[in-house]
């Protein structure tokens, strides 16, 4: 068995033994677009795909990195330079059929690691269409929740909500430890001014108990949303840690998890 675990560099007999040790294909999804004036537009395929990279690295022969889905839903952010948007429907299908490739080859736990908040619907549906259309099981984690609740309270300084939302305190410092180099960290700004209600606010931490995404270009000014100014790169550095650290768990989990036999009552 090969060390080996970036997907795209193993042979086909390579991919026949990865299958035969019951490796669990981890897929990052990101998007790209605006983060305000101080990150990247690269920065949720950066995210979900180096945390994904650390957990993968740290278990050879258990599991293997998929190259990353960069494209993905996003027009709300289509008002600032940068963002591309692709369909809802097109990102369901395309990831699905990323999912019925590798369940066809005969791997049977495929992981997507999720960097974008507007990704969970569409990746919660491609996941139940290769659970439910091919022999594998699929499942979605967003990074963000793999951070430990104490961590998080512990190292937060922004309110909530608002202040952990996009381009934000947890992002631009995760960013800040992942890639420094790429963070305008002068330019950050805070920007929580959308109209902060009971049911209506944005933080991804905790979401508002109601589900809706308007244009951003109604509710933010900068392109960020919340208080990037609190960031540090020493905070980014423990988010990432924890949550490399709980990814490792969680694949170990799923790699060991049942497929119990479907029953046709009819
Ligand atoms: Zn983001």
């Amino acid at each position: 068995m090969t060390n080996k675990y970036r997907y795209e560099e193993l042979t086909w007999p390579e991919v026949r033994e990865a299958v035969a040790a019951d490796c669990v294909c981890v897929l990052p999804v990101g998007t790209v677009e605006q983060h305000g004036p101080h990150l990247p537009l690269v920065t949720d395929v950066l995210t979900a795909t180096e945390m994904s990279r650390r957990a993968v690295e740290r278990m050879p022969g258990e599991a293997l990195l998929l190259p990353s889905v960069y494209y993905s839903f996003n027009e709300h952010h289509l008002d600032f330079p940068g963002t591309i948007a692709v369909e809802g429907e097109t990102i369901v299908r395309y990831v699905r059929d990323i999912g019925r490739s590798l369940a066809h080859h005969g791997f049977r736990k495929i992981l997507l690691v999720n960097g974008h908040g507007s990704n969970v619907p569409f990746l919660d549906v491609a996941a139940r269409y290769i659970t439910n259309q091919t022999e594998a099981i699929c499942a979605m984690v967003s990074w963000w929740s793999l951070i430990p609740r104490e961590l998080l309270s512990k190292l937060r300084e922004s309110e909530f909500p608002g202040g952990m939302a996009h381009g934000c305190e947890l992002e631009t410092s995760v960013l800040l430890y992942l890639r420094g180099d790429l963070v305008q960290f002068e330019k950050a700004e805070k920007d929580i001014n959308f109209q902060k209600t009971e049911y209506f606010y944005w933080d991804l931490s905790a979401p508002s108990p109601v589900v809706f995404q308007e244009w951003f270009s109604r509710y933010s000014r900068t392109g960020t949303v919340g208080d990037p100014t609190k960031a540090s790169r020493e905070k980014g550095e423990q988010f990432v840690e924890a949550v490399t650290e709980r990814m490792v768990n969680l694949l170990r989990e799923f790699r060991d998890r049942t497929i119990e036999p479907r029953v046709d009552h009819h």
